[in-house]
């Protein structure tokens, strides 16, 4: 099974990636572990990404596929992968899936988490962090049991600090910009399936299943 997982930040798509890998036995691949590993290998490809990720800009969308396309080459990919963070742009998801017709193994869905405006601010501002062991937790979701404790290691919690609204708000409005032509492009394809990601967890993740399950006929 290929599938690509599309949603904004805090849609809980990481936490879904893990869980759909798990359950299916298949690698999730992330652009930005791709990215660590070339530049920490040195290869040509990180040496140039490197440069553009140390300015803190995008890394163009010719290195990102060349990476993201040799990855998938790898043997552990042979069975599927759980693509997150790639594509990103309508040119990388026309490179993605040439390469994947050219090989005979098409993508075989595009999850798309949507998540209101609203319900992120929710999430996301109410993140706080273990200072000692980096445990996440949530005031609305996931409070600790004793406020300003972490359950586990007692450390003191403290609020992530990118995360008041307008940065959010702000984040969500390049991700919908960016996002949507990709959107438009998968649903032309037939490929696209929206999860209401505004649920806990585990009724996201039974929605995802059970979306796979229709367009796939694998047993969940
Ligand atoms: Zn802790």
């Amino acid at each position: 099974m290929r599938i690509v997982l599309l949603g904004p930040p805090g849609a809980g798509k990481g936490t879904q990636a893990k869980r759909l890998a798990d359950r299916y036995g298949l690698p999730v691949i992330g652009t930005g572990d791709i990215f660590r590993d070339h530049v920490a290998r040195g290869t040509p490809l990180g040496l140039r990404a490197k440069e553009y990720m140390d300015r803190g800009d995008y890394v163009p969308d010719e290195i990102a596929v060349s990476m993201v396309l040799g990855r998938l080459k790898e043997p552990d990919c042979r069975v599927g992968f759980i693509l997150d963070g790639f594509p990103r742009t309508v040119p990388q998801a026309q490179a993605l899936e040439r390469a994947l017709t050219e090989a005979g193994t098409p993508l075989d869905a595009v999850l798309n988490f949507k998540v209101s405006d609203e319900m992120v601010v929710k999430r996301l501002t109410n993140r706080l962090v273990c200072s000692s062991c980096g445990r996440p937790y949530n005031l609305a979701f996931k409070p600790p049991r004793v406020e300003g404790v972490c359950d586990v290691c007692g450390g003191r919690l403290t609020l992530r600090s990118d995360d008041d609204e307008a940065t959010i708000l702000r984040r969500l409005e390049v991700y919908r910009r960016e996002t949507e032509p990709l959107v438009l492009y998968f649903w032309e394809r037939g490929l696209l399936r929206d999860i209401d990601a505004e649920a806990p967890e585990q009724v996201v993740f039974d929605r995802t299943v059970e979306a796979l399950s229709d367009l796939l006929d694998v047993d969940g």
